[in-house]
Formats: C-alpha cells, structure tokens, sequence
C-alpha cells in the first residue's frame, strides 16, 4: 500500500471512530480532499486510492490541475474565497462552490452556468464565530439569503459551510443550530443536506456537532509549501 492510500484510510478510519462516538451513521459523513499546493500527479494518486471528491482554493492552480486530470472521474469543489470577477470559471468548471456569501455572488453563479450542465451545487459560507474577516455572511442573514439563493434556477443551495477560529469547538455546535434552524423552516428540507466544517485538526469535533462534509488536507497529503 503507497502512502497515499495509508493516510486516507487513516483518515477515513478516524472519520469512522468519530461517527461511532457521536452516535451517527459512518457514511453520513463525506470525506473532501483538499488537494491545494498538491501537483496533479499527487492527486491522479489519491485518485487511485479512492479519492473522488477533491477541494481547491486557488483558482487559476485548479484550472491547470482541472485540465490535467480531465480524464478522471474528479468531483471538484472550489473551498476558497470567491471573487465575483471570477464566477464564470467557477460556475463552468466545478461541482460545487463552498464560499458563497452574497446573493450576486450566487447570481451570477447561476446566471454562468451553462445549460448543458446539472445545477451546481453551493454551500452560504457564514461567519459562525464573528471572526474580523470579510469572508462569509452574517448568521441573522442567512434567513434571507437562503430564501432567495433557492430560487435561482442554475444553482441548488446544499446547506453552511463554516471555518471558525482554530480552539473553538463551540462555534461547530452553533453551526449546527443554525443549519437546523434553517432546515425547520426549508420549503424542501431535502435538499438542505450539508454542513461542510471541520479540517485535519479539528474533524473530531466537528463531527460530533454533525458536520457531514470534512474539508481535509494536510492529514491526507502532508504538510502544505509554505505558500499557504
Ligand atoms: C486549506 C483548507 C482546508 C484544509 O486544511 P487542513 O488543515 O490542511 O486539513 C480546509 N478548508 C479550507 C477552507 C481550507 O482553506
């Protein structure tokens, strides 16, 4: 077995014991690669290992590796922040776009998306842990902002994504919360499927609150270069 192959299964085996802890279905949690700074060979390899589902922060590095690995059976989500000058790559080259936190944003994701695809699928990032950044919307915006995302005809609104503040296992709990809240409310509660939290330190707790997408890199790949 290479090495790829051993930390996923490492990887998946702690996803498996954090599921039986918590109480929960071990495939109720899905495990996303997050190949970013990793070369295309990297990936073609974890591919081999398993991996489909593959998260990219950057986008002009995802294009290329997009491109490259063409060939392979790779759904990509795009976890980084999202430019509105940058949506129409976005909507025309990947599956799923995690960071969506404004309503043109979406838009124009919607807007972008070729006829001759499927929906794409987005996550409403939300500021969970009132973090002083700019990235992700407000929790007392999200009522609105789902009620108007779901109405646009290109995009499926999947659910949150959240990246608190390392240290705050807090912040998960109320991430679900509000995810169940919004889920109370939903006029199809299901298509609201997705909480996308947790990373290589902090999957556990993240799964113990009811993540059901872990964002996963240096537990599979190793430390990232420095560029990060
Ligand atoms: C880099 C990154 C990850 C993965 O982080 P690791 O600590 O390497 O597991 C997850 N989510 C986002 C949004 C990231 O930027």
């Amino acid at each position: 077995m290479n090495m790829l192959q051993q930390s996923r299964n490492q990887v998946l085996a702690q996803i498996e014991t954090a599921c039986a802890q918590a109480g929960r279905e071990p495939d109720s949690v899905q495990l996303l690669a997050v190949s970013k700074t990793q070369p295309s060979a990297v990936l073609a390899d974890m591919y081999q290992a398993g991996q489909r589902a593959f998260g990219e922060n950057y986008l002009q590095e995802a294009l290329e590796k997009i491109t490259a690995l063409k060939d392979l059976e790779i759904e990509w989500h795009f976890i980084g922040h999202v430019q509105r000058n940058k949506t129409k790559h976005l909507a025309e080259n990947f599956a799923w776009v995690h960071g969506v936190d404004r309503l043109i944003i979406a838009e124009r994701l919607s807007n972008q998306r070729r006829e001759d695809q499927l929906a794409l699928n987005i996550c409403l990032q939300v500021n969970i842990d009132a973090q002083d950044t700019k990235d992700g919307c407000q929790p007392e915006e999200v009522t609105d902002l789902v009620r108007q995302i779901s109405q646009l005809p290109n995009v499926r609104l999947r659910g949150l994504m959240v990246i608190p503040a390392p240290g705050n296992p807090q912040a998960f709990i109320e991430a679900k919360a509000l995810f169940d809240r919004v889920k109370a409310q939903h006029a199809h509660p299901e298509d609201w499927d997705t909480l996308s939290m947790g990373m290589s330190a902090d999957m556990q707790a993240a799964i113990a609150a009811g993540s059901s997408m872990v964002r996963v890199g240096t537990a599979l790949f190793g430390a990232r270069p420095q560029k990060d």
